[in-house]
Protein backbone atom coordinates (compact mmCIF):
# COMPACT_ATOMS: atom_id res chain seq x y z
CA UNK A 1 0.00 0.00 0.00
CA UNK A 2 1.44 3.34 -1.27
CA UNK A 3 -1.14 5.65 -1.09
CA UNK A 4 0.70 8.47 0.66
CA UNK A 5 2.87 10.89 -1.76
CA UNK A 6 6.15 11.13 -0.01
CA UNK A 7 6.03 14.63 0.98
CA UNK A 8 5.78 14.91 4.76
CA UNK A 9 9.72 13.97 5.54
CA UNK A 10 11.13 11.15 6.16
CA UNK A 11 9.60 10.30 9.40
CA UNK A 12 6.27 11.12 8.90
CA UNK A 13 6.58 8.56 5.76
CA UNK A 14 7.74 6.06 8.41
CA UNK A 15 4.59 7.13 10.59
CA UNK A 16 2.00 6.46 7.65
CA UNK A 17 3.96 3.43 6.40
CA UNK A 18 3.55 1.45 9.52
CA UNK A 19 -0.19 3.16 10.51
CA UNK A 20 -1.02 1.91 6.96
CA UNK A 21 -0.42 -1.79 8.05
CA UNK A 22 -3.17 -2.26 10.06
CA UNK A 23 -6.17 0.94 10.51
CA UNK A 24 -6.69 0.83 14.05
CA UNK A 25 -9.12 2.99 15.73
CA UNK A 26 -7.44 5.22 18.66
CA UNK A 27 -9.99 6.36 21.47
CA UNK A 28 -8.31 8.90 23.46
CA UNK A 29 -9.74 9.97 26.48
CA UNK A 30 -10.19 13.23 27.34
CA UNK A 31 -8.11 13.93 29.96
CA UNK A 32 -10.89 16.03 32.00
CA UNK A 33 -13.95 13.85 31.55
CA UNK A 34 -14.64 12.02 34.81
CA UNK A 35 -18.02 10.65 34.46
CA UNK A 36 -19.88 8.24 36.63
CA UNK A 37 -20.39 5.23 35.17
CA UNK A 38 -22.03 3.16 37.39
CA UNK A 39 -24.93 3.47 36.07
CA UNK A 40 -23.39 2.28 32.48
CA UNK A 41 -21.79 -0.70 34.03
CA UNK A 42 -24.67 -1.68 35.45
CA UNK A 43 -26.58 -1.96 32.57
CA UNK A 44 -23.44 -4.04 30.95
CA UNK A 45 -24.11 -6.72 33.36
CA UNK A 46 -26.06 -9.16 31.85
CA UNK A 47 -26.50 -12.45 32.98
CA UNK A 48 -28.07 -15.55 30.52
CA UNK A 49 -27.06 -17.47 27.70
CA UNK A 50 -24.84 -16.41 24.62
CA UNK A 51 -26.06 -17.28 21.15
CA UNK A 52 -21.84 -17.21 20.53
CA UNK A 53 -18.87 -16.99 22.39
CA UNK A 54 -15.39 -15.84 20.69
CA UNK A 55 -11.99 -16.30 23.02
CA UNK A 56 -9.87 -13.72 22.24
CA UNK A 57 -6.18 -14.95 23.09
CA UNK A 58 -3.15 -13.31 22.74
CA UNK A 59 -0.04 -15.35 23.66
CA UNK A 60 2.13 -13.69 25.92
CA UNK A 61 0.08 -11.00 26.16
CA UNK A 62 0.87 -9.17 29.61
CA UNK A 63 -0.07 -6.04 30.65
CA UNK A 64 3.51 -4.63 29.59
CA UNK A 65 2.80 -5.83 25.96
CA UNK A 66 -0.57 -4.32 25.98
CA UNK A 67 0.98 -1.01 27.57
CA UNK A 68 4.04 -1.28 24.96
CA UNK A 69 2.11 -1.93 22.26
CA UNK A 70 -0.56 0.97 23.41
CA UNK A 71 2.13 3.70 23.68
CA UNK A 72 3.92 3.18 20.50
CA UNK A 73 0.56 2.83 18.26
CA UNK A 74 -2.20 5.23 19.71
CA UNK A 75 0.06 7.40 22.55
CA UNK A 76 0.31 6.93 26.18
CA UNK A 77 -3.37 8.84 26.92
CA UNK A 78 -4.77 6.47 23.78
CA UNK A 79 -6.75 3.31 24.09
CA UNK A 80 -6.69 0.26 22.31
CA UNK A 81 -9.61 -1.69 21.06
CA UNK A 82 -8.87 -4.39 23.74
CA UNK A 83 -9.38 -1.29 26.29
CA UNK A 84 -12.73 -0.75 25.75
CA UNK A 85 -14.34 -4.07 27.18
CA UNK A 86 -16.62 -3.02 29.81
CA UNK A 87 -15.41 -5.28 32.29
CA UNK A 88 -11.82 -6.43 33.36
CA UNK A 89 -9.95 -8.60 35.42
CA UNK A 90 -6.82 -10.53 36.19
CA UNK A 91 -6.60 -13.92 36.31
CA UNK A 92 -3.81 -16.52 37.73
CA UNK A 93 -1.86 -18.07 35.52
CA UNK A 94 0.09 -20.93 37.49
CA UNK A 95 0.21 -24.01 36.19
CA UNK A 96 1.20 -27.36 38.44
CA UNK A 97 4.16 -30.02 38.91
CA UNK A 98 3.51 -33.37 36.62
CA UNK A 99 4.58 -35.23 39.56
CA UNK A 100 3.41 -33.72 42.27
CA UNK A 101 0.19 -31.80 40.47
CA UNK A 102 -0.62 -30.44 43.93
CA UNK A 103 2.51 -28.32 43.96
CA UNK A 104 2.53 -24.99 41.82
CA UNK A 105 4.78 -24.16 38.90
CA UNK A 106 4.37 -20.85 39.21
CA UNK A 107 6.12 -19.81 35.43
CA UNK A 108 3.31 -21.46 33.00
CA UNK A 109 3.84 -22.60 29.20
CA UNK A 110 0.92 -22.05 26.91
CA UNK A 111 0.22 -25.94 26.62
CA UNK A 112 -0.76 -26.07 30.25
CA UNK A 113 -2.91 -22.47 30.22
CA UNK A 114 -4.55 -23.34 27.32
CA UNK A 115 -5.72 -26.24 28.47
CA UNK A 116 -6.67 -24.28 32.22
CA UNK A 117 -9.15 -22.73 29.91
CA UNK A 118 -10.22 -25.32 27.28
CA UNK A 119 -11.26 -28.16 30.03
CA UNK A 120 -11.02 -26.24 33.64
CA UNK A 121 -8.46 -27.96 35.52
CA UNK A 122 -5.01 -27.23 35.90
CA UNK A 123 -2.36 -28.97 34.32
CA UNK A 124 1.74 -29.27 33.73
CA UNK A 125 3.86 -27.32 31.42
CA UNK A 126 3.81 -29.36 28.01
CA UNK A 127 0.43 -30.89 28.59
CA UNK A 128 -2.43 -30.61 25.71
CA UNK A 129 -5.62 -31.34 26.38
CA UNK A 130 -4.79 -33.61 28.87
CA UNK A 131 -4.82 -34.19 33.23
CA UNK A 132 -1.53 -34.48 35.11
CA UNK A 133 -1.90 -38.03 34.76
CA UNK A 134 -2.18 -38.04 31.07
CA UNK A 135 -5.84 -39.09 30.69
CA UNK A 136 -8.06 -36.92 28.30
CA UNK A 137 -10.61 -34.10 29.49
CA UNK A 138 -13.21 -32.91 27.05
CA UNK A 139 -12.54 -28.98 25.78
CA UNK A 140 -14.89 -26.22 25.46
CA UNK A 141 -14.85 -26.25 21.56
CA UNK A 142 -15.56 -30.12 21.67
CA UNK A 143 -18.45 -29.60 23.97
CA UNK A 144 -19.78 -26.79 21.90
CA UNK A 145 -19.51 -28.99 18.83
CA UNK A 146 -20.71 -31.75 20.77
CA UNK A 147 -23.56 -29.54 21.62
CA UNK A 148 -24.38 -28.18 17.91
CA UNK A 149 -22.62 -25.21 17.61
CA UNK A 150 -20.50 -24.47 15.20
CA UNK A 151 -16.97 -24.05 15.89
CA UNK A 152 -13.33 -22.28 14.85
CA UNK A 153 -9.68 -22.20 15.94
CA UNK A 154 -7.75 -19.83 14.44
CA UNK A 155 -4.29 -18.88 14.74
CA UNK A 156 -1.49 -17.02 13.62
CA UNK A 157 1.05 -20.00 14.74
CA UNK A 158 1.36 -23.49 13.44
CA UNK A 159 -2.17 -25.00 14.20
CA UNK A 160 -0.52 -27.59 15.78
CA UNK A 161 0.95 -24.96 18.24
CA UNK A 162 -0.17 -25.23 21.41
CA UNK A 163 -2.77 -22.71 22.34
CA UNK A 164 -4.37 -23.81 19.38
CA UNK A 165 -3.87 -27.72 19.98
CA UNK A 166 -5.10 -27.15 23.09
CA UNK A 167 -8.37 -26.56 21.76
CA UNK A 168 -9.05 -29.57 19.94
CA UNK A 169 -6.46 -32.23 21.02
CA UNK A 170 -5.39 -34.26 23.68
CA UNK A 171 -1.66 -35.41 23.32
CA UNK A 172 0.91 -35.85 26.43
CA UNK A 173 3.40 -33.14 25.05
CA UNK A 174 2.73 -30.52 23.13
CA UNK A 175 6.36 -31.27 20.38
CA UNK A 176 4.05 -34.02 19.14
CA UNK A 177 2.30 -32.08 16.36
CA UNK A 178 2.82 -34.58 13.44
CA UNK A 179 3.06 -38.29 12.56
CA UNK A 180 6.46 -37.89 12.45
CA UNK A 181 7.33 -36.12 15.75
CA UNK A 182 5.67 -38.61 18.55
CA UNK A 183 8.78 -39.22 20.42
CA UNK A 184 7.41 -37.38 23.55
CA UNK A 185 3.73 -38.71 23.32
CA UNK A 186 4.18 -42.94 22.40
CA UNK A 187 0.73 -43.95 24.42
CA UNK A 188 -0.84 -41.44 21.68
CA UNK A 189 0.62 -42.29 18.63
CA UNK A 190 -1.67 -43.81 15.98
CA UNK A 191 0.21 -46.64 15.48
CA UNK A 192 0.24 -47.44 19.06
CA UNK A 193 -3.44 -47.54 18.77
CA UNK A 194 -3.46 -44.00 20.47
CA UNK A 195 -5.93 -40.69 19.16
CA UNK A 196 -2.93 -39.75 17.21
CA UNK A 197 -0.73 -36.67 16.37
CA UNK A 198 -1.76 -33.09 17.55
CA UNK A 199 -2.54 -32.42 13.45
CA UNK A 200 -4.56 -35.60 13.26
CA UNK A 201 -6.55 -34.92 16.54
CA UNK A 202 -7.63 -31.38 14.65
CA UNK A 203 -9.02 -33.02 11.98
CA UNK A 204 -10.60 -35.93 13.86
CA UNK A 205 -12.89 -33.12 16.23
CA UNK A 206 -13.13 -31.30 13.02
CA UNK A 207 -13.91 -27.42 13.92
CA UNK A 208 -15.66 -26.11 10.60
CA UNK A 209 -13.08 -23.68 10.47
CA UNK A 210 -9.27 -24.11 11.15
CA UNK A 211 -6.89 -21.56 9.98
CA UNK A 212 -3.07 -20.60 10.31
CA UNK A 213 0.40 -22.56 9.67
CA UNK A 214 1.56 -25.70 10.02
CA UNK A 215 1.53 -27.12 6.64
CA UNK A 216 4.27 -29.44 7.27
CA UNK A 217 2.56 -30.99 10.11
CA UNK A 218 -0.64 -31.64 7.79
CA UNK A 219 1.82 -32.89 5.02
CA UNK A 220 2.84 -36.21 6.92
CA UNK A 221 1.76 -39.46 6.72
CA UNK A 222 -0.58 -41.21 9.70
CA UNK A 223 1.23 -44.39 10.84
CA UNK A 224 -1.65 -45.99 12.33
CA UNK A 225 -5.72 -46.44 12.23
CA UNK A 226 -8.29 -46.09 9.32
CA UNK A 227 -6.29 -43.57 7.68
CA UNK A 228 -2.94 -45.29 7.67
CA UNK A 229 -0.81 -44.54 4.35
CA UNK A 230 -2.45 -41.23 4.10
CA UNK A 231 -1.51 -37.69 4.97
CA UNK A 232 -2.94 -36.06 7.34
CA UNK A 233 -3.90 -33.78 4.53
CA UNK A 234 -5.50 -36.06 2.58
CA UNK A 235 -7.28 -37.65 5.87
CA UNK A 236 -8.93 -33.90 6.40
CA UNK A 237 -10.08 -33.69 2.67
CA UNK A 238 -11.60 -37.21 3.11
CA UNK A 239 -13.67 -35.95 6.15
CA UNK A 240 -15.09 -32.92 3.68
CA UNK A 241 -12.36 -30.21 4.55
CA UNK A 242 -12.11 -27.83 2.11
CA UNK A 243 -8.67 -26.69 1.66
CA UNK A 244 -7.09 -23.29 1.19
CA UNK A 245 -3.49 -22.10 1.20
CA UNK A 246 -3.84 -17.95 0.44
CA UNK A 247 -5.90 -14.75 0.81
CA UNK A 248 -7.52 -15.25 -2.20
CA UNK A 249 -8.81 -18.61 -1.70
CA UNK A 250 -10.11 -17.68 2.28
CA UNK A 251 -11.87 -14.87 0.63
CA UNK A 252 -13.98 -17.31 -1.73
CA UNK A 253 -14.69 -19.89 0.87
CA UNK A 254 -18.37 -20.34 1.35
CA UNK A 255 -20.24 -21.46 4.50
CA UNK A 256 -21.42 -25.35 4.57
CA UNK A 257 -18.30 -26.92 4.05
CA UNK A 258 -15.35 -27.55 6.81
CA UNK A 259 -12.74 -24.98 6.21
CA UNK A 260 -9.00 -25.74 6.42
CA UNK A 261 -6.76 -22.94 5.46
CA UNK A 262 -3.15 -23.14 5.70
CA UNK A 263 -1.06 -20.21 4.96
CA UNK A 264 2.28 -22.05 5.93
CA UNK A 265 4.44 -24.56 6.41
CA UNK A 266 5.21 -23.33 10.29
CA UNK A 267 4.48 -19.81 12.26
CA UNK A 268 2.61 -16.96 9.85
CA UNK A 269 5.00 -13.96 8.69
CA UNK A 270 5.58 -11.25 11.06
CA UNK A 271 3.63 -7.95 10.62
CA UNK A 272 6.48 -5.60 11.30
CA UNK A 273 10.39 -5.62 11.59
CA UNK A 274 12.89 -3.12 13.17
CA UNK A 275 15.72 -2.42 15.51
CA UNK A 276 17.29 -5.53 18.07
CA UNK A 277 17.93 -4.92 20.85
CA UNK A 278 21.23 -4.59 22.50
CA UNK A 279 23.22 -4.33 25.65
CA UNK A 280 23.87 -0.68 24.90
CA UNK A 281 20.63 -0.10 23.83
CA UNK A 282 19.95 1.40 20.44
CA UNK A 283 19.11 5.10 19.15
CA UNK A 284 15.32 5.61 18.73
CA UNK A 285 13.98 4.02 15.49
CA UNK A 286 10.66 3.43 13.86
CA UNK A 287 9.28 -0.05 12.75
CA UNK A 288 8.16 -1.06 9.20
CA UNK A 289 6.20 -3.53 7.94
CA UNK A 290 8.02 -7.00 7.57
CA UNK A 291 9.91 -7.21 4.33
CA UNK A 292 9.64 -10.70 4.12
CA UNK A 293 5.75 -10.85 3.67
CA UNK A 294 4.10 -11.93 0.53
CA UNK A 295 1.14 -10.31 -0.45
CA UNK A 296 -0.63 -13.63 -0.76
CA UNK A 297 -0.51 -13.91 3.13
CA UNK A 298 -3.59 -13.32 4.99
CA UNK A 299 -3.47 -10.98 7.88
CA UNK A 300 -4.84 -11.98 11.48
CA UNK A 301 -7.87 -9.52 10.38
CA UNK A 302 -8.36 -11.45 7.21
CA UNK A 303 -8.66 -14.51 8.98
CA UNK A 304 -11.44 -12.98 11.59
CA UNK A 305 -13.31 -11.90 9.05
CA UNK A 306 -13.69 -15.61 7.38
CA UNK A 307 -13.88 -16.76 10.61
CA UNK A 308 -17.26 -14.58 11.60
CA UNK A 309 -18.81 -14.17 8.40
CA UNK A 310 -18.56 -18.32 7.55
CA UNK A 311 -19.39 -19.35 11.30
CA UNK A 312 -22.34 -16.53 11.46
CA UNK A 313 -23.56 -17.48 7.99
CA UNK A 314 -23.18 -21.38 8.73
CA UNK A 315 -25.62 -21.42 11.54
CA UNK A 316 -28.12 -18.57 10.37
CA UNK A 317 -31.44 -20.23 10.65
CA UNK A 318 -30.20 -22.61 13.15
CA UNK A 319 -31.03 -21.74 17.26
CA UNK A 320 -27.42 -22.56 17.99
CA UNK A 321 -24.44 -19.83 17.12
CA UNK A 322 -20.92 -21.06 17.51
CA UNK A 323 -17.77 -21.17 19.42
CA UNK A 324 -14.65 -19.36 18.12
CA UNK A 325 -10.69 -19.25 19.37
CA UNK A 326 -8.88 -17.15 17.87
CA UNK A 327 -5.11 -16.43 18.64
CA UNK A 328 -2.72 -13.38 18.08
CA UNK A 329 0.20 -16.33 18.56
CA UNK A 330 3.55 -13.97 17.60
CA UNK A 331 3.02 -11.63 20.49
CA UNK A 332 4.84 -14.50 22.55
CA UNK A 333 7.50 -15.26 19.56
CA UNK A 334 8.74 -11.73 19.78
CA UNK A 335 9.13 -11.88 23.26
CA UNK A 336 11.21 -14.74 22.92
CA UNK A 337 13.07 -13.33 20.54
CA UNK A 338 13.50 -9.75 22.12
CA UNK A 339 11.89 -8.38 18.83
CA UNK A 340 10.14 -5.31 20.12
CA UNK A 341 8.74 -4.25 16.68
CA UNK A 342 7.87 -7.56 15.79
CA UNK A 343 5.96 -7.77 19.34
CA UNK A 344 4.49 -4.71 19.03
CA UNK A 345 3.17 -5.25 15.24
CA UNK A 346 1.70 -8.75 16.32
CA UNK A 347 0.01 -6.56 19.36
CA UNK A 348 -1.46 -3.86 17.04
CA UNK A 349 -2.46 -6.69 14.70
CA UNK A 350 -4.39 -8.75 16.98
CA UNK A 351 -6.10 -5.31 18.79
CA UNK A 352 -7.03 -5.10 14.73
CA UNK A 353 -8.18 -8.37 15.13
CA UNK A 354 -10.18 -7.54 18.47
CA UNK A 355 -11.97 -4.25 16.89
CA UNK A 356 -13.70 -6.31 14.43
CA UNK A 357 -14.69 -8.96 16.76
CA UNK A 358 -16.15 -6.30 18.94
CA UNK A 359 -18.09 -4.55 16.06
CA UNK A 360 -19.64 -7.66 14.86
CA UNK A 361 -20.23 -8.22 18.94
CA UNK A 362 -22.11 -4.64 18.94
CA UNK A 363 -24.15 -5.90 15.97
CA UNK A 364 -24.65 -9.32 17.92
CA UNK A 365 -25.11 -8.25 21.45
CA UNK A 366 -25.76 -11.79 22.22
CA UNK A 367 -21.86 -12.75 22.11
CA UNK A 368 -19.43 -13.00 24.63
CA UNK A 369 -16.66 -11.81 23.75
CA UNK A 370 -13.48 -12.67 25.93
CA UNK A 371 -10.09 -10.78 25.32
CA UNK A 372 -7.05 -12.13 27.72
CA UNK A 373 -3.80 -13.45 27.31
CA UNK A 374 -1.98 -17.25 28.45
CA UNK A 375 0.80 -15.64 30.47
CA UNK A 376 2.87 -12.67 30.66
CA UNK A 377 6.07 -12.45 29.00
CA UNK A 378 9.67 -10.51 29.29
CA UNK A 379 8.98 -7.28 27.85
CA UNK A 380 9.29 -4.17 30.71
CA UNK A 381 9.33 -0.73 29.85
CA UNK A 382 12.02 1.33 31.57
CA UNK A 383 13.26 4.61 31.49
CA UNK A 384 14.10 6.29 28.03
CA UNK A 385 17.43 5.72 26.72
CA UNK A 386 18.69 3.54 29.50
CA UNK A 387 21.06 0.82 29.76
CA UNK A 388 20.52 -2.36 31.75
CA UNK A 389 21.71 -5.76 32.86
CA UNK A 390 19.93 -7.14 30.52
CA UNK A 391 18.92 -5.65 26.52
CA UNK A 392 17.33 -2.78 25.55
CA UNK A 393 15.95 -0.85 22.73
CA UNK A 394 14.34 1.90 22.04
CA UNK A 395 11.31 2.93 19.85
CA UNK A 396 10.08 6.42 18.27
CA UNK A 397 6.38 5.90 19.06
CA UNK A 398 3.46 7.66 16.82
CA UNK A 399 3.42 10.13 19.00
CA UNK A 400 7.06 11.30 18.89
CA UNK A 401 8.38 9.59 22.31
CA UNK A 402 11.31 7.58 23.01
CA UNK A 403 10.01 4.24 24.68
CA UNK A 404 12.75 2.41 25.97
CA UNK A 405 12.31 -1.76 26.22
CA UNK A 406 14.11 -4.10 28.24
CA UNK A 407 14.29 -8.10 27.92
CA UNK A 408 16.34 -9.59 30.67
CA UNK A 409 14.70 -12.86 31.37
CA UNK A 410 17.20 -14.99 29.75
CA UNK A 411 21.15 -14.46 28.53
CA UNK A 412 21.65 -12.12 25.53
CA UNK A 413 21.28 -14.78 22.77
CA UNK A 414 18.95 -17.17 24.21
CA UNK A 415 15.30 -17.50 24.37
CA UNK A 416 13.63 -15.29 26.44
CA UNK A 417 11.26 -16.64 29.22
CA UNK A 418 7.73 -16.12 30.35
CA UNK A 419 6.95 -14.50 33.70
CA UNK A 420 4.15 -15.87 36.13
CA UNK A 421 2.43 -12.85 36.54
CA UNK A 422 -1.45 -12.44 36.92
CA UNK A 423 -2.78 -11.19 33.35
CA UNK A 424 -5.45 -9.51 32.16
CA UNK A 425 -9.08 -10.66 31.27
CA UNK A 426 -11.72 -8.58 29.71
CA UNK A 427 -14.87 -8.80 28.68
CA UNK A 428 -18.33 -7.86 26.87
CA UNK A 429 -21.64 -9.68 26.18
CA UNK A 430 -23.77 -12.06 28.44
CA UNK A 431 -21.85 -13.82 31.27
CA UNK A 432 -19.21 -11.21 31.25
CA UNK A 433 -19.34 -9.48 34.34
CA UNK A 434 -17.84 -13.01 36.08
CA UNK A 435 -14.25 -11.60 34.23
CA UNK A 436 -14.36 -9.12 37.19
CA UNK A 437 -11.58 -9.15 40.18
CA UNK A 438 -9.05 -11.55 40.44
CA UNK A 439 -10.36 -15.32 38.97
CA UNK A 440 -8.20 -17.81 37.95
CA UNK A 441 -7.34 -19.27 34.68
CA UNK A 442 -9.55 -22.60 34.80
CA UNK A 443 -12.48 -20.10 35.93
CA UNK A 444 -13.39 -19.20 32.36
CA UNK A 445 -14.04 -22.67 31.35
CA UNK A 446 -17.09 -22.73 33.78
CA UNK A 447 -17.86 -19.07 32.25
CA UNK A 448 -17.91 -20.01 28.67
CA UNK A 449 -19.62 -23.57 29.23
CA UNK A 450 -22.48 -21.65 31.48
CA UNK A 451 -23.16 -18.79 29.15
CA UNK A 452 -23.14 -21.60 26.27
CA UNK A 453 -25.57 -24.01 28.49
CA UNK A 454 -22.61 -26.48 27.89
CA UNK A 455 -22.81 -29.88 29.84
MG1 LIG B 1 0.26 -19.90 21.34
ZN1 LIG C 1 6.24 -18.81 24.80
Amino acid sequence: MRRFPRRHGLRTVAVLAAASVIALPAVTVAADAHPDRSAALDRAIMGGRARNVILMIGDGMGDSEITIARNYQVGAAGRLAMDTLPFTGDYTTYSVVKDSPGMPDYAPDSASTATAWSIGRKTYDGAVGVLPDGQPAPTLLELAKRAGYRTGNVTTAELQDATPAAAAAHVVHRNCKGPDSMAACPQNASENGGAGSIAEQLIKTGPDVLLGGGMQHFGQTVRGGPDQGRTVLEQAQRRGYRLVTDRAGLAAARPGEPLLGVFAPNNLAPEWQGPLPSPQNTPPTRCVPYAGRVDAEPHLTDLTDAALRLLDRGSAGSRKGFFLQIEGAAIDKADHDANPCYQVGETVAFDAAIAKVLAYQRSHPDTLVVVTADHGHTSQIVEAGSVTPGLTATLRTNEGGDLTINYATSPAGTSQQHTGTQVRIAATGPQAANVTGITDQTDLFFTVKRALGLR
